[in-house]
C-alpha cells in the first residue's frame, strides 16, 4: 500500500507514530513560517504541518507549490495540535511532514469539492467524478450500496435467487417506448432493450426456479419528465404459487426490513386502501398519508342554490385546512393562482373560513347563508379556526386538482416531513383505463396482469371493462410509488382474451408473445411478483428528493449525459454496416 493509514484514523494514540499516508489536497494555509495543509480521502481528513528551519527545506518547497485536488503522498510523525478540532476525530492530532511527493497535480477544480458546493448542475455532472468526491454524494452511492446488500442478504435468505436475464431482448410493454438497437448480423432487424425483465422472470417460473429477483438496469424511451431517468434501476422480483396476499406479505417484509437495517426504524404495519377509495380521498393512487386532510364531497349539500358553477360541476369537493383560517387576502390569492396554473388547471376556488369566533367568511357569500356554511364545516369536521378549500368541475380532473392544492397545503404546513416514513399498500386496481384519445383500453398494470377471478366474466361485456379489477398492486411511501406488481396470468386461453381485448390481432399477439404463451402451455404454475424502483427507493431513505444524486453516472434532463458527451453521431461505416439511412439528420 502506498499508505499506512487512512485520512481518518490517526488520534492521540498514535503521538509519536511515524505514518505515510496519500490523498487529496483540501485546503492549505500558509501562515508564513508554518505551512498547514488538510488533506482528504474518502474516510476523512487530516491536517499536515511544516515549519521553516524546522521541516526539511524541500518539504516546505513542495508544500508551498501545492494546489487543491493535488494527490500526495506524505511520511511523518503524528504529534499533538495545539489548536485542536473537536469536530474532526482527527482534530486532535496533526502530522509533522518530514517527506512529501506529489503523486498527481491537479488542474484547479471547477467548483468547490464541499459539501456546500458552488458547482451548478450542469457544471456538476459534466465532472461528475469529481462531484463524486463530495462526501455528500459518495455517501448516497455508499447508502444505494448498503440498501442493495440488505436487499440480497433478505431476498436470499428467503430463498430468492438473483438471476440475470438479457438486454438485447425484444419489446416487453410497461406503457413506454422502447430503445432500439440494430442487428448487424440481422441486418433491417431490431432488439430492443428491456423495459423490465417482465416476460423472463415469468418463465423463470415456468422453468420452476420458485423464486426469482433481481437488481438490474431497465431502459424506457420516455418524453422526460423532471426526476426521470431514460435507464434506471429496478429490484425485480417474481414467485410461483402465490397468492396476492404472499406477495404483499413478502415484500411489505423486505420493506421494513430495510427500514430496520438502513435506518433503525421499526415501521408499524403497512395499511391497505383500495384504488376506489385512495382516488375519491385523495385524488391519486399514491396518497402523501404523512398526513390527513381528506377529500370530502359536497354535491348533496351545494347544489340548487343558485351557484351555477357548484350546480352544473359532476363533482363539488374540498379539504379542510386545519388552522387557516387567518389566512390573509394575499395568502388565499396565491392559492387561487396555485390551481388555477396551466399544470393544474381549476378555474377557481372557493375557500370558507370558519372563524374562531363561530363565524363563516366565503368567497361564495352571495350564494350561501351561515347555516349553509356550517353544514358544510359539520361535514368536512372543521373546527373553529379552519379553512375549507374547495375546487369543483369534472370527477377526474378536479379529484386531480385537489391532490394538487392539498400535497400544497401540505407543504406550507410543514406535514411533509421528510424524516418520517408513511408505507401503504394500493390494492384492487382497475385492470384496464380506457384512452380518450386513442379510443380503446390500455392495461393499466401490463398486459401480463391476471383480473379478480370474481371478475373474469367480465371480460366478455366491452361495457363492464372499466370494472374489471385486477390483483394489482402498488407499495407508497410518503406520495411516491415505490413498487408494483400483480398476479400473473398463466394460462394461454385468458392470456390470448387479454391481448384481443387490448387490440392485438391473433397474429400480432403470436407474433409478440407467442413465446410466453407458449410457455404458458408448459406446465406454468400461478405466479405473481413486484419489482421496486431501486433509485427511487435510495433517494427516499437519503431523505432526498431528487434520484440522481443517488446514481453514480445519470443522465441530465434532456437524456444526455454529458460528461461522456452522450447520445452522439456515429460515422457514415457504422451507419452503413447497420444497413441505416438517416432521414432526419440533426444539422
Ligand atoms: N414489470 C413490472 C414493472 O416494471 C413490475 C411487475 O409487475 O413485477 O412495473
Amino acid at each position: 500500500m502506498l499508505r499506512t493509514h487512512h485520512c481518518n484514523e490517526l488520534n492521540l494514540q498514535h503521538l509519536n507514530q511515524k505514518v505515510t499516508l496519500a490523498a487529496w489536497v483540501k485546503t492549505l494555509r500558509d501562515k508564513g513560517k508554518i505551512i498547514f495543509v488538510d488533506i482528504r480521502d474518502k474516510f476523512g481528513i487530516t491536517q499536515l504541518r511544516a515549519e521553516e528551519g524546522k521541516s526539511p527545506p524541500e518539504v516546505i518547497e513542495t508544500m508551498r507549490k501545492l494546489g487543491r485536488e493535488f494527490v500526495v503522498q506524505v511520511t511523518g510523525t503524528v504529534i499533538e495540535r495545539a489548536s485542536k478540532n473537536p469536530d474532526l476525530p482527527t482534530g486532535e492530532i496533526e502530522i509533522e511532514v518530514e517527506h512529501i511527493q506529489i503523486l498527481n497535480p491537479s488542474k484547479v477544480p471547477p467548483f468547490l469539492i464541499e459539501d456546500e458546493t458552488d458547482g451548478g448542475e450542469d457544471l456538476r455532472m459534466r465532472y461528475r467524478y469529481l462531484d463524486l468526491r463530495r462526501n455528500t454524494i459518495r455517501k448516497n452511492l455508499e447508502l444505494r450500496h448498503r440498501i442493495a446488500q440488505a436487499t440480497r442478504h433478505y431476498l436470499d435468505s428467503q430463498g430468492f435467487i438473483e438471476v440475470e436475464t438479457p438486454m438485447l431482448i425484444k419489446s416487453t410493454p410497461e406503457g413506454a417506448r422502447d430503445f432500439l438497437v440494430p442487428s448487424r448480423m440481422n441486418l433491417g432487424e431490431f432488439y430492443a432493450l428491456p423495459q423490465s425483465p417482465q416476460t423472463f422472470k415469468q418463465l423463470l417460473m415456468v422453468s420452476g426456479f420458485d423464486r426469482y429477483f433481481q437488481i438490474v438496469k431497465c431502459f424506457r424511451d420516455e418524453d422526460l419528465r423532471a426526476d426521470r431517468q431514460p435507464e434506471f434501476t429496478q429490484i425485480d422480483c417474481e414467485m410461483s404459487f402465490v397468492t396476492q396476499e404472499d406477495v404483499l406479505q413478502m415484500f411489505e417484509g423486505l420493506i421494513r426490513y430495510l427500514f430496520q437495517q438502513i435506518k433503525g426504524l421499526e415501521l408499524p404495519a403497512f395499511p391497505r386502501m383500495r384504488y376506489d377509495d385512495a382516488m375519491r380521498l385523495y385524488g391519486s393512487d399514491k396518497p402523501d398519508t404523512r398526513f390527513g386532510m381528506p377529500f370530502v364531497e359536497l354535491n348533496e349539500l351545494v347544489k340548487g342554490k343558485g351557484f351555477q358553477v357548484f350546480d352544473s360541476a359532476e363533482l363539488v369537493v374540498g379539504i379542510c385546512a386545519k388552522g387557516c383560517a387567518e389566512y390573509t387576502r394575499k395568502q388565499l390569492d396565491e392559492l387561487t393562482e396555485f390551481v388555477k396554473r396551466p399544470q393544474i388547471g381549476a378555474k377557481g376556488l372557493v375557500y370558507v373560513k370558519c372563524n374562531a369566533d363561530g363565524t363563516f367568511k366565503s368567497s361564495v357569500d352571495k350564494f350561501y347563508t351561515e347555516t349553509d356554511l356550517q353544514q358544510w364545516a359539520t361535514k368536512m369536521q372543521a373546527e373553529k379556526g379552519d379553512l375549507l378549500l374547495i375546487l369543483s368541475g369534472e370527477t377526474n380532473k378536479v379529484r386531480k386538482q385537489l391532490c394538487e392544492l392539498r400535497l400544497e397545503m401540505g407543504n406550507r404546513l410543514g406535514l411533509r416531513d421528510k424524516n418520517q416514513y408513511s408505507c401503504l399498500w394500493i390494492i384492487d386496481f382497475p385492470l384496464l383505463e380506457y384512452n380518450e384519445e386513442d379510443k380503446r383500453f390500455y392495461a393499466m398494470h401490463h398486459p401480463f396482469t391476471s383480473p379478480k377471478p370474481e371478475d373474469l366474466p367480465l371480460l366478455d361485456n366491452e361495457s363492464e371493462y372499466a370494472n374489471i379489477k385486477a390483483n394489482a398492486y402498488d407499495m407508497v411511501i410518503n406520495g411516491v410509488e415505490v413498487g408494483g406488481g400483480s398476479i400473473r396470468i398463466y394460462q394461454r386461453p385468458l392470456q390470448e382474451k387479454m391481448l384481443s381485448i387490448l387490440g392485438f390481432s391473433p397474429e400480432e399477439a403470436k407474433a409478440q408473445f407467442g413465446f410466453l404463451m407458449e410457455a404458458f402451455e408448459f406446465g406454468a404454475p400461478p405466479h405473481g411478483g413486484i419489482a421496486f424502483g431501486f433509485d427511487r427507493l435510495c433517494s427516499l431513505f437519503g431523505g432526498a428528493d431528487t434520484i440522481r444524486d443517488f446514481i453514480a453516472f445519470p443522465k441530465n434532463n434532456a437524456g444526455r449525459d454529458v460528461m461522456i458527451n452522450s447520445p452522439a453521431p456515429i460515422s457514415q461505416a457504422q451507419l452503413d454496416e447497420l444497413g441505416i439511412r438517416l432521414v432526419n439528420k440533426k444539422a
